[in-house]
């Protein structure tokens, strides 16, 4: 399967079932995934989410954002625990208008997930961790 490095966007071949033996880059040498959710913007985005066979979970938030702030160590922390399993990514909504307006996001924080690159679903408002993981891991 393809893991697209979060460090200089290279897609990497890994093996399924091995995404959780810490692969690390054919090209820079660093963590493909290090469990620590990635910073995507206009111009990262579009180029990691369509390449990744990992689903992509997308957190849409803005530094004025009291719940998004709130949220981030959740987040964090559901990253962690999804390790392998799924990419864990935040979007900085102010920063990153095209994306935002892709996705029609009129509040944050909202999580997408994308599967192929194509939505599958989301969630507004800020929730916890456990939260987080049993709905990425629930079907559509
Ligand atoms: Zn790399």
């Amino acid at each position: 399967m393809l893991v697209v490095c979060p460090h200089c966007l290279a897609a990497n071949r890994v093996p399924a079932g091995r995404t959780g033996e810490d692969p690390v880059c054919g090209k820079c040498g660093r963590a493909l995934l290090d469990g620590a959710p990635v910073a995507l913007d206009d111009a990262t985005f579009a180029r990691f989410v369509e390449r990744s066979d990992l689903p992509v979970v997308v957190d849409f938030w803005a530094p004025w954002c009291g719940p998004c702030r709130a949220m981030a160590p959740q987040f964090e922390a559901a990253a962690k625990q999804l390790k392998g399993r799924a990419v864990l990514a935040k979007v900085d909504s102010d920063a990153s208008p095209q994306t935002s307006a892709r996705f029609a996001i009129r509040s944050i924080p909202t999580m997408v997930k994308l599967e192929s690159g194509r939505e599958t679903k989301r969630q507004s408002g800020a929730v916890q961790s456990a939260q987080i993981v049993a709905w990425v891991g629930a079907a559509a």
